[in-house]
């Protein structure tokens, strides 16, 4: 980082902390040449997330697909914009802090399915059937006895 008043490329930090809006870091820095302070901001870098779809094709991870999947899954169904929303947030989190470039749309599925079961049964089987591309009524119908099992 090059001192603004002198040009010199060293400086030390003598404070670091984050900036307000939580993704970027503001440094206090002092030049080792000539002592003139001053600031500057480090982003983190938003690095590209790649979702491995079944067949290996990729494509970047796109939080509104999950959003839209979510939509039809739960279509005339009680369940709020708001509810599905933060369906879609949590999932981008969870997926951002396994910290991967590349993460396979089954394990996405996965996490949306995580979500939705306990939100609404009906939602979740639909999302499911989908997902999982259920190979048949009897796949489609464990499922359905599994979850009556677990008292839904
Ligand atoms: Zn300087």
């Amino acid at each position: 980082m090059l001192c603004p008043h002198c040009h010199h490329n060293g400086s030390r930090v003598i404070d670091s902390r984050p900036a307000e809006d939580g993704m970027s870091i503001r440094r206090r820095r002092e030049c080792v040449n000539c002592g003139f302070r001053f600031t500057t901001f480090e982003r983190y870098e938003e690095t590209p997330l790649l979702v491995v779809k079944k067949d290996g094709a990729r494509e970047e991870f796109n939080r509104q697909k999950i959003l839209n999947g979510l939509v039809r899954s739960a279509e005339k169904r009680p369940v709020s914009m708001d509810k599905l929303t933060k369906i879609a947030d949590h999932v981008e989190a969870r997926v951002r802090r396994l910290g991967e470039n590349e993460v396979s749309s089954q394990a996405i599925g996965e996490f949306v399915m995580n979500e939705l079961k306990p939100i609404d049964e009906i939602a979740y089987i639909r999302f499911a059937s989908v997902y999982r591309q259920f190979k048949d009524v009897d796949a489609f119908s464990k499922e359905i006895e599994s979850m009556k099992k677990e008292g839904h």
